[in-house]
């Protein structure tokens, strides 16, 4: 689905990520590890348009989408989270989650004087589509809750939550076990698998936990030092010398 080629990101003379070639296939669970500093996030903002990469290609199905800014890519189908913005802490879950979908009714004036019935319509809508969301992710007791009072866990799973209200087609968690609980880690996990096999995201997931890889991933890439050092299935990728020696060695 999406194909990295030859990606190169330098910042100053520093080579963050340094002649990245891979694949993410069509809905699958692809996990993405390493080190610090390995260039893990980098990559991740390469592909979603938040840096623009040096030199390299990105396609999705077969189509390129090098640069692109995020938006467009939004508009594809490609997500990638991002924490609760701070103007966004004082609203609520289901607020946070009504906010998402682009292009809403009543942004104008003149929307909001001629269209109210409209306007109402679409409101109720979304408010159906979050509150599904919200049951989905077992969230709807935190539906009245700011987002500003979640613990770390239920932020993560509302960010899910919020590409559950586009129609994403391949998403990029930048780790997200990161100061997170067991239970809620496991929640996360079970949400991930879910909407792989229901609703067919594909998935790439950067995250140290190497259990929780293992569970949710079918396919394991590993970086380290700007470069791609091992492809694999998760038990393949946790007994490969060199992957061992890169986690030891630094
Ligand atoms: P990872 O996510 O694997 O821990 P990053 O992609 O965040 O690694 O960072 C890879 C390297 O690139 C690090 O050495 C980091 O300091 C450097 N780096 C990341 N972003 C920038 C930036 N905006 N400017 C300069 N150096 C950066
Ligand atoms: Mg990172």
């Amino acid at each position: 689905m999406i194909v990295v080629q030859d990606m190169i990101k330098r910042f100053g003379g520093f080579h963050a990520v340094d002649g990245v070639s891979l694949e993410i296939a069509q809905g699958e669970i692809t996990g993405l590890i390493g080190p610090n500093g390995a260039g893990k996030s980098t990559l991740f903002n390469l592909i979603a348009g938040v840096h623009q990469p040096t030199s390299g290609r990105v396609t999705m199905a077969g189509e390129d989408i090098t640069g692109l800014p995020p938006h467009v890519l939004f508009s594809k189908g490609l997500l990638r989270t991002f924490q609760i913005a701070h103007e966004f802490s004082s609203m609520t879950v289901l607020e946070n989650l009504m906010m998402v979908p682009g292009n809403q009714q009543g942004e104008t004036l003149w929307n909001a004087w001629f269209r109210r019935g409209a306007i109402a319509q679409e409101e109720r809508r979304l408010r159906d589509k979050a509150e599904g969301v919200l049951d989905f992710l077992t969230l709807s007791h935190l539906r009245d809750e700011k987002a500003g009072n979640l613990s770390g866990g239920q932020k993560k799973l509302v960010e899910l939550g919020r590409t559950m209200m586009v129609d994403a087609k391949i998403v990029f968690l930048d780790e997200v076990g990161a100061g997170v609980n067991r239970t809620l880690l496991k929640t996360i996990g079970e949400a991930i698998v879910r909407l792989n096999k229901e609703r067919g995201y594909t998935f790439c997931v950067i995250e140290h936990d190497m259990d929780f890889i293992a569970r949710l991933c079918h396919s394991v890439i590993v970086m380290a030092q700007g470069k791609v050092l091992a492809t694999g299935a998760p038990d393949e990728i946790i007994r490969n010398e060199q992957v061992i020696e890169a986690y030891l060695g630094t």
